[in-house]
């Protein structure tokens, strides 16, 4: 298994992927990218879930607040409220800043998103290749009810997520620009040359569902000649560090393991899985799951560490050894 490729979101996407990398420290590991939460604030370009897995690979992330990093301190957005400039509920740290500065400037030069990512990502030795879904703005918008003038409102997906903190039901989520995109050559040829494809255990419809709405990237997944193997981002029913059960509400799926996995549905009945991770605790829906032509095993998914990630890449891999 010498070429993998990951489709993942930010922080669980991040989590493991650093796991993976541990389990194969030489495969050569592609990681695509959802780039849906990205935005223009304050002038800059801010990729939040880019970040969250150079940062977390980098060694760079604050382990403690889940986000961010490390040794962060708050002056320059404090300014930008003072001026009432960007979203004074949106804090960006100071050193983070300094990413976005660094990522506008290199796109202001001309640089793609693919190729600006790499420049950034190579200050931080992350041993695997960092590639946007696409090099095109696609950016997740939720339709709401605002809570306070009853009308219908389409918010961008962090309004959503941080300032509501997603308590106010999404009707809908638009991919705002996705119609005049496409995936990127490098994600696409990632699939193609993939060993095995993994699904990481990321929010199914703001992570990975926003990938696979990237005109390209279904069809690739589908065409991939590798196993594609997922892993539940839900455990016994709950939406592990996040509220992917808000997300899920809104697609008519429910917050169960099995539900998601049979949302991704069976590669051989027109769907994107080969196989699926449930965590132990979910062990009775596997039946259901093989009925719906998912190849699906019961192990422990909580990533609470290195080792922890690593072993449930090592049972992703070892079930798409046996699916070849
Ligand atoms: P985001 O972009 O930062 O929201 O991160 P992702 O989309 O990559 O991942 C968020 C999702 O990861 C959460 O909604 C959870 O469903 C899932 N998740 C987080 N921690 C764990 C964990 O320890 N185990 C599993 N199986 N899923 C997790
Ligand atoms: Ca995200």
């Amino acid at each position: 298994m010498s070429r993998v490729t990951v489709l993942a979101g930010g922080v669980g996407g991040a989590r493991f992927v650093r796991g993976l990398a541990h389990h194969l420290p030489g495969a050569e590991i592609s990681v695509i990218a959802n780039t849906g939460d990205d935005l223009w604030l304050a002038g800059l370009r801010v990729c939040p879930d880019l970040d969250s897995i150079m940062y977390t690979l980098g060694a760079a992330n604050d382990e403690q607040r889940g986000w961010g990093r490390v040794g962060e301190s708050e002056r320059v957005s404090a300014e930008l409220t003072a001026y009432g400039v960007g979203w004074p509920w949106f804090t960006l740290g100071d050193l983070d800043l300094g990413t976005h500065i660094a990522r506008s400037a290199l796109l202001r030069d001309g640089l793609t998103l693919t190729e600006t990512t790499a420049r950034l990502a190579a200050r931080w030795n992350i041993g695997v290749r960092l590639l946007p879904v696409t090099d095109d703005e696609v950016e997740t918008h939720v339709e709401i009810v605002d809570p306070e003038t009853g009308a219908v409102r389409v918010i961008h997906f962090e309004e959503w997520w941080v300032r509501h903190r997603a308590s106010v039901p999404a009707r809908r989520f638009l991919h705002r620009g996705v119609d005049s995109a496409t995936a990127t050559e490098e994600a696409l040829d990632a699939l193609r040359t993939a060993d095995i494809v993994l699904f990481a255990p990321s929010n199914p419809v703001v992570s990975i569902g926003t990938i696979t709405a990237i005109p390209g990237i279904t069809e690739a997944v589908r065409a991939a000649s590798g196993p594609v193997i997922g892993i539940a981002p839900i455990i016994a029913g709950q939406a592990v560090r996040g509220m992917a059960d808000a997300c899920l509400r809104a697609i008519g799926v429910d917050t169960t393991a099995s539900a998601v996995g049979r949302h991704y549905g069976a590669r051989e009945a027109g769907g994107l899985l080969d196989g699926w991770l449930v965590d132990e605790t979910d062990a009775a829906s596997v039946a259901e799951l093989e009925e719906a032509g998912i190849r699906t095993e019961a192990v422990p998914l909580w990533m609470t560490d290195v080792q922890a990630s690593a072993a449930i890449a090592a049972a992703a891999v070892a079930l798409a050894e046996r699916l070849r």
